[in-house]
């Protein structure tokens, strides 16, 4: 959630800044600022706006905007509401100190208390500004430098964050921290200039030089001398520098009207880059390094837990009923937000699955690091290279399906999924709980998802002008079973999070011990139908609708004639195995989502409340 840019160098910073913020909108926020140290008059211009990037742009419009360091923010307000007077930066009592904050103070309240005893005013309702006067505090009352200002500060700052502060009296220094949120330093040419932010997107096409700042560490980024890490003791710490080569076409949009689209429609391809070198069709084998490298502790294991929030908790649940089934394994699925605050039974023989695309995910990073202390092993299912969740596991798959910046995740979902699949299918296969012929089957099958998806994607038109038809509805009951009850769910809070049309996804066979309560014929009901052994009993599911005047749109695998005479609408997908049936279900009700919320006039990328990257619990 929200972004951080900062600079410090030989180049304009404010155009370097903008460009970072516009790209990290995607993480979600709702208002924006930048603080410039402008080496003309010796003066730091600061400029807020609430709303969006080009607002602030609009702020900061006929003002002067030079000086080669400054540092930058979008806001996801926590604390107090988002407004001009709320967005960072923040600056202290002098006037000297200025910062940019990611995350949460959660000792604010006892420590502006002590400030406010020692004669400090605060100007807005943030937990961040207390940060910034504590650090005056600190560096006048015990004459240090801003570093030791910054770094004693936050032995005494409880909660997590990224920051970034300038002081007025060292104006080519940037002080850059983090705890439990992320912040990336991309040292630029000659190792002459800075480039801080939340994560590797903003920096990209300056460098590839890049450095993940561990929970605990202060840098120090300095113009014109080598990148110094510090822990909060005071101790030098080895910066690690990692080559991070980001695909910056895969940051735009390209020629799609939302990021969302795109993304849809990214799919076929990049589950072919999610497969690749991984599932190896001519070789009749699925290779995961992990499981190469862990195979005893993986085949040895009592139990897996899935910890994820979202959509990769429905991507979690999927992969239960796979891994259940291929391996015999018992698999349970948590909510991290609750796996972290449950006491679980959770220890040695265990292994925890993190499911998140971000890799940064509050909630889903506290459960490992408990489930880490119990002594299970952890292993991490993450999109973000190099991102917390994945420098915090003990093995793991990346996805590979590129940035994802649509707030409603959809190619990170199928990455996902195809990579528990290949994980079930890979186990499996070691433990010879599955025959050979199922195991060639699945992969052979597996193999040809991107060009079944390619032929779900055609039918775009058709689910757009459908999707202009339920735009006004107030409700929709999702419906499946097996693999496709957590599709019903993910269809469900598709629909949610970007038409802000209530949508509930259920079990099919639930429907009769409550929601058919719901069911009228303003009640569309969506049926995911394929082909499985419980095709009957969901078709009956559906006479149950029809009975009460449901409208129905109903998934169905192609050639289904039964339920085409049936129910109002269908949308047609290829047959597949039904264990790989979600890949191809969930297209449709992405598809859907999209556009109704496209219908609605809503803005589908940066839906109203979410933010991408949930970096607070
Ligand atoms: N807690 C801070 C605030 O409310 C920072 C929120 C953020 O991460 O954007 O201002």
């Amino acid at each position: 959630m929200c972004g951080i840019v900062g600079y410090t160098g030989c180049r304009e910073a404010y155009p370097i800044l903008i460009k970072g913020l516009h790209r990290l909108e995607y993480r979600g926020y709702d208002s924006a600022g930048t603080a410039l140290f402008s080496e003309n008059y010796g003066n730091l211009n600061i400029f807020k706006a609430s709303g969006k990037v080009s607002d602030l742009e609009k702020a900061a419009e006929g003002h002067d905007r030079s000086g080669s360091m400054g540092i930058a923010h979008t806001r996801w307000a926590t604390h107090g509401s988002p407004n001009v007077a709320n967005a960072h930066p923040h600056v202290s009592q002098s006037g000297d100190i200025t910062l940019v904050h990611n995350g949460i103070i959660e000792n604010y309240a006892v420590l502006r208390d002590q400030l406010k005893a020692k004669g400090f005013t605060f100007k807005s309702q943030t937990d961040t500004e207390v940060l910034v006067q504590l650090i005056e505090f600190i560096r006048t009352t015990q004459e240090t430098d801003i570093v030791n200002a910054v770094r004693l500060a936050l032995t005494k700052a409880i909660g997590a964050y990224a920051i970034v502060v300038m002081d007025k009296r060292t104006p080519d220094v940037l002080v850059a921290a983090r705890n439990a949120s992320p912040m990336v330093i991309g040292i630029g040419e000659n190792d002459s200039e800075f480039f801080i932010a939340s994560d590797a997107s903003p920096i990209a096409e300056y460098t590839n030089r890049m450095v993940y700042l561990n929970d605990g560490e202060v840098a120090v980024c300095v113009k014109g001398s080598p990148l110094k890490v510090l822990n909060l003791e005071n101790d030098s710490v080895e910066a690690k520098v990692k080559k991070v080569n980001l695909d910056l076409n895969m940051l735009d949009k390209g020629g799609f009207p939302h990021f969302m689209l795109k993304e849809i429609f990214d799919q076929p391809n990049v589950l072919k880059d999610c497969l690749r070198g991984r599932l190896l069709p001519e070789h009749q084998r699925v290779i995961l390094s992990a499981v190469t490298e862990h195979r005893e502790e993986l085949l040895n294991a009592k139990r897996f837990i899935v910890v994820s929030c979202g959509t990769s908790w429905h991507a979690g649940l999927i992969g239960k009923q796979l891994i259940e089934d291929f391996c015999q394994i018992p698999v349970e699925v948590a909510y991290a937000s609750e796996f972290r605050y449950a006491n679980p039974v959770v220890g040695p023989g265990d292994i925890v699955i993190a499911i998140s695309q971000s890799g940064e995910t509050a909630d889903t990073l506290a459960a490992i690091n408990l489930a880490k202390a119990k002594g299970a092993m952890i292993f991490g299912i993450v999109n973000a290279v190099g991102s917390s969740i994945a420098r915090h596991t003990d093995t793991g798959t990346y996805i590979h399906v590129g940035p994802e910046i649509g707030v409603a995740s959809t190619k990170a979902f199928t990455g996902q999924v195809t990579v528990l699949i290949m994980l079930a299918l890979a186990l499996a296969h070691e433990k010879k709980s599955i025959s050979t012929a199922s195991y060639q089957e699945v992969l052979a099958e597996l193999a040809l998802i991107p060009e079944k998806i390619e032929k779900v994607l055609e039918q775009n038109d058709k689910i757009k002008t459908l999707a202009s038809r339920y735009a006004e509805c107030r409700n929709f009951l999702y419906l499946g079973r097996g693999v496709n009850y957590p599709v019903a769910l993910e269809g469900a809070l598709k629909l949610k999070e970007i038409s802000y049309i209530h949508a509930e996804g259920y079990p099919a066979a639930e429907m009769k011990h409550g929601p058919i309560a719901l069911v009228d014929e303003d009640m569309p009901v969506v049926f995911i139908a394929t082909h499985h052994q419980l095709y009957e009993k969901v078709v009956s599911n559906m006479q149950e609708v029809i009975a009460r005047k449901g409208k129905i749109l109903a998934i169905v695998t192609e050639g289904d004639e039964l339920v085409k005479k049936m129910v109002d609408e269908v949308i047609e997908v290829p047959q597949t195995l039904n264990c790989l049936a979600p890949l191809l279900t969930v297209i449709p009700l992405q598809i859907l989502a999209y556009h109704i919320a496209v219908a609605k006039g809503l803005n589908v990328d940066m839906p109203r409340n979410l933010a991408k990257s949930v970096t607070v619990e």
